[in-house]
């Protein structure tokens, strides 16, 4: 726990890491695989964004996906067990999928079709070759729990995600979400945030994984002085390395550029959510996620006082587990981490 900090600032942001995901979800949901340029059309500036009704199904605005769904499956089970129970969270996890996980991911799917079956969690993952964003997605709730405990925090995420992707580019992504929130968690907010000593921390353990994908994120500064549209195309080249996720308008469901993407749009303006929302959402393709993702770095390092109000108050899931709930949650973590 950074205890150079007021217990107020870190408990704002426990409550803007989680409710920043489940706000980033359910902003992208509405156009999860759409062209970067339907989505700026509808909101040319960052003012202009707000949230809209998901059109495939009659859910009330603010229904988020299976992004928040399982970083909530996360939550909850480190709540219930005060530490990461990988056999409660497959519980969960399959539960989950047997209500209704919304817009869930194949390799995830294949996951929990595994655990159904009686499949440990360390056997349960997608095979080599599916380096999706799947387990990026729930492991924000990780680097609150293990802040200041960094060689666990990275034990633990790699667990977390083998028991839905075996590929190491998939762990290393989820790597860089937790580490960055436990980064953020700390951060002094007199101070402006430096993206060189993120990368620092990051990269010795990404590196560890996959070479080139540290060689990408050890880029990632630079390319915050880029023009938008040219740091565009040039994450979208790092996601071609890969056939398995193309062609995706924007930015893939493949974990490097979906990583590179919520870096940048962070990155861009890290002390506005609004700002940070509209330029991942402007990148298209795979919104839901990334907007997810940027809400958790932009949520931790802002707090919830930062993330407009209007968001917060109406994400939901089927109308449970909305504002209310998360916000008892989250406090209720970091009650729990502050006695541990
Ligand atoms: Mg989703």
């Amino acid at each position: 726990m950074p205890h150079h900090l007021p217990e107020a600032l870190v408990t704002d942001r426990f409550l803007g890491c989680i409710l920043g995901e489940a706000v980033g979800d359910a902003l992208g949901l509405p156009f999860e695989g759409c062209e970067p340029e339907r989505i700026t059309e509808m909101f040319p500036t960052p003012e202009t964004l707000s949230l809209h009704h998901f059109p495939i199904r009659n859910f009330r605005l603010g229904q988020y996906s299976d992004d928040t769904q399982m970083m909530r499956c996360v939550l909850d089970s480190l709540v219930a067990h005060r530490e990461l129970n990988l056999d409660d969270v497959s519980h969960r996890l399959v539960k989950l999928w047997e209500t209704d996980v919304i817009g869930a991911g194949d390799a995830c799917s294949i996951a929990v079709a595994n655990l159904r079956r009686g499949v440990s969690w360390q056997d349960s993952g997608a095979p080599k070759g599916q380096a999706g964003n799947g387990s990026t997605m729930r492991t924000a709730p990780l680097g609150l729990w293990y802040a200041d405990e960094v060689p666990t925090l990275v034990e633990k995420t790699k667990q977390l995600s083998l028991m839905t992707h075996k590929d190491e580019r998939s762990t290393a992504g989820a790597i860089v979400v937790s580490l960055a929130v436990t980064h953020l968690l700390a951060h002094d907010p007199k101070k402006r945030f430096n993206p060189k000593a993120l990368v620092d921390l990051v990269v010795p353990y990404v590196q560890e994984l996959n070479p080139h994908f540290a060689e990408e994120i050890a880029h990632f500064p630079k390319r915050l002085k880029e023009p938008h549209g040219q740091a565009l195309r040039e994450i979208r080249r790092a996601g071609q390395s890969t056939d398995k996720h193309t062609p995706w308008p924007g930015i893939s469901g493949y974990v490097l550029p979906t990583i590179l993407a919520v870096l940048d749009a962070f990155g861009r303006s890290p002390k506005d959510f609004r700002q940070s929302l509209w330029c991942i959402l402007s990148y298209g393709g795979d919104v839901d996620t990334t907007g997810a993702l940027t809400g958790v770095l932009s949520g931790t390092f802002n707090g919830l006082s930062a993330i407009p109000y209007e968001w917060v108050r109406q994400v939901h899931d089927n109308n449970q587990f909305g504002y209310d709930y998360l916000v008892r949650q989250a406090k209720e973590l970091f009650q729990l981490k502050n006695s541990k």
